[in-house]
């Protein structure tokens, strides 16, 4: 509900606006024509048909992927992409198989552990064995250095060689003034931070020097069950093939279930849960417990290159890049019936979707001031790795790359009053998207679900971690003709069935013109920003503030 004056401020916003936006609409609508229901569904039945066998990097699929989607961009007109002249960016990815094994002493008992029902481990090393014996176990709470909060898990203990036992999630501080909700001004409340994931915690291990790094699972504040671990963790694994063969990585990482870490805990005669809730304050210090891990990993590596896709429109030699990850889960030969994950909402849609604001900027007359790049990334659904490589490799410099707009997944359930922004008011770019929303008359909700951590988990993350502000978009759920619980009963039938299944498949039932508003949306947040007087901000408390601020000084 607003109140009087809140609308008095909009209607005479709306006002001086309106004649501004009339002239956008012109100007835009040729460009806005060019992204339709049947041009994103042409491309998505090529990237999702059988024949690219569910785009595994390294596969077939791959080949087929890279060869049509640079096609397309040199179809479409794109002057730019990788400045040796080609329209890719060779990304060394490395599968790994492990099979590990893993034991603790603790005090006078041994706990052999049973995999994977018990623990799941495996290595980022490149490396066919790693051995870890008798490695001191050290409870370090929830593994944060966080300095905006002023909290350091970690103190001045020195971890070199230790094995550190941590929790998942954000440290749950509770609201002093009502001890049932979250305290908001640390860690975000309920929603999820970076320092919650256990990439995070694995990268700070690495930082303190310690041998592994073991997380305890809960499946509430992880915001999956343990077989997502098991399952996730049990099969090949992809990391970057970095030079240094990822030596900087711990040499094992690791997840334990929560029956496991309060049975080691008890037999180092402590109790967990007063370990745990002794973790929950700023003065928490690591304690070592009276235990030794063991920990052998067997790894079969298969060293391979795959690829990053990139096009771009030339302007000033400043940036905006659009990116949508190619790859997907392939084809499992061991299933009965259909083998193939054709990722047809995942990702094929994302990268339609680029290729359609790609043919919609070439359009514009005049073109956009800035260059505007558009990416087809690899590796996403093995943790990001094309976009972390291209952030560590970039092909423009960051410092001139102004935002980082991706998509994963479009709305196939048709037009929507409502837009979920899962960047969830970070920076600048989410503003732009409510004023574009509301030149459609739709409004931008925050992102419902926080606390899973969806920002973390799209290829978009790893240019926020780099300090480039970065905006990604979920699909509405409030669609227009239709009974007001059927955009929700759709969402969740879909995560519940089709999401990494082999049956995320184009289906005839689809109605795309939802997914075109949100596609017309993202182009026209871009448009603004390549013709705009500033660079888009972070907002103030952001975690990648200091970054961007460090990374524009120089
Ligand atoms: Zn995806």
């Amino acid at each position: 509900m607003k109140t009087g004056w809140q609308f008095a401020i909009i209607l005479c916003f709306a006002a001086t606006q309106l004649f501004a936006d009339d002239e956008l609409a012109l100007r835009l609508q040729p460009a806005l024509e060019a992204i339709t229901p049947d041009g994103l569904l042409a491309h998505i039945k090529i990237l999702a048909s059988d024949e690219f066998e569910g785009r595994a990097p390294g596969t077939k699929g791959e080949e087929l992927s890279v060869k049509y989607i640079s096609d397309q961009f040199k179809k479409i007109g794109l002057k730019l992409g990788n400045p040796d002249g080609t329209y890719t960016q060779e990304v060394p990815l490395a599968g790994i198989k492990s099979e590990p094994q893993m034991s603790f002493i603790a005090g006078d008992k041994t706990i052999d552990l049973k995999y994977p029902d018990d623990f799941v481990a495996s290595s980022a090393r490149l490396q066919p064995e790693i051995k870890i014996d008798r490695s001191d176990v050290v409870f370090v709470g929830y593994g944060v250095v966080a300095p905006e909060y002023g909290w350091d898990d970690y103190k001045d203990v020195d971890l070199h060689g230790k094995t550190l036992l941590m929790l998942i999630g954000d440290p749950p501080v509770a609201d002093s003034k009502d001890p049932s909700k979250l305290d908001e001004k640390i860690f975000k409340g309920k929603a999820m931070t970076y320092y919650g994931r256990w990439t995070y915690k694995y990268e700070i291990a690495a930082q303190k020097g310690a041998t592994a790094a073991i997380i305890v699972h809960e499946t509430q504040p992880a915001a999956y069950p343990w077989q997502v671990v098991r399952s996730s963790w049990g099969k090949e694994n992809f990391e970057l093939d970095n030079p240094n063969k990822n030596m900087d990585a711990v040499s094992a990482r690791s997840w334990i279930t929560l029956d496991i870490a309060k049975k080691l805990v008890a037999d180092c005669g402590q109790n967990f849960d007063a370990l745990k809730k002794s973790a929950i304050t700023k003065d928490f210090r690591p304690v070592t417990l009276n235990a030794k891990a063991n920990i052998q990993i067997k790894q079969q590596i298969r060293e391979f290159k795959s690829h990053n896709i990139i096009g771009g429109l030339k302007g000033s030699d400043e940036y905006i890049i659009y990116t949508a990850h190619w790859d997907h889960l392939g084809r499992h030969p061991e299933l009965q019936g259909d083998q193939i994950f054709n990722g047809a909402i995942d990702n094929a849609s994302g990268v339609a979707s680029v290729m359609q604001i790609a043919a919609a900027f070439m359009k514009l007359n005049p073109p956009p001031k800035r260059s505007v790049l558009f990416m087809a990334t690899t590796g996403e659904e093995a943790g990001l790795l094309g976009a972390k490589f291209y952030a560590e490799h970039p092909l423009y410099p960051l410092e001139k790359t102004l935002a980082d707009i991706n998509i994963d997944g479009v709305n196939p359930w048709g037009k929507t009053h409502d837009l979920e922004d899962l960047t969830n008011g970070n920076s600048a770019l989410d503003d732009l998207l409510g004023q574009a929303a509301a030149r459609q008359g739709r409004v931008m909700k925050p992102n419902s679900e926080p606390e899973k951590g969806g920002f973390y988990r799209v290829d978009s993350f790893e240019f926020a971690k780099a300090g480039v502000p970065v905006l990604h978009a979920a699909r509405g759920i409030e669609i227009i003709g239709k009974p007001p619980e059927y955009g929700k009963q759709k969402r969740d039938e879909f995560v519940a069935k089709h999401y990494h299944q082999p049956s995320d498949e184009v289906d005839p039932t689809w109605d795309l013109s939802g997914a075109v508003q949100d596609v017309q949306l993202l182009f026209e947040v871009g448009y603004q920003v390549a013709n705009a007087e500033n660079f888009p901000e972070w907002k103030p408390g952001s975690e990648f503030k200091a970054k961007r601020n460090a990374m524009l000084k120089k």
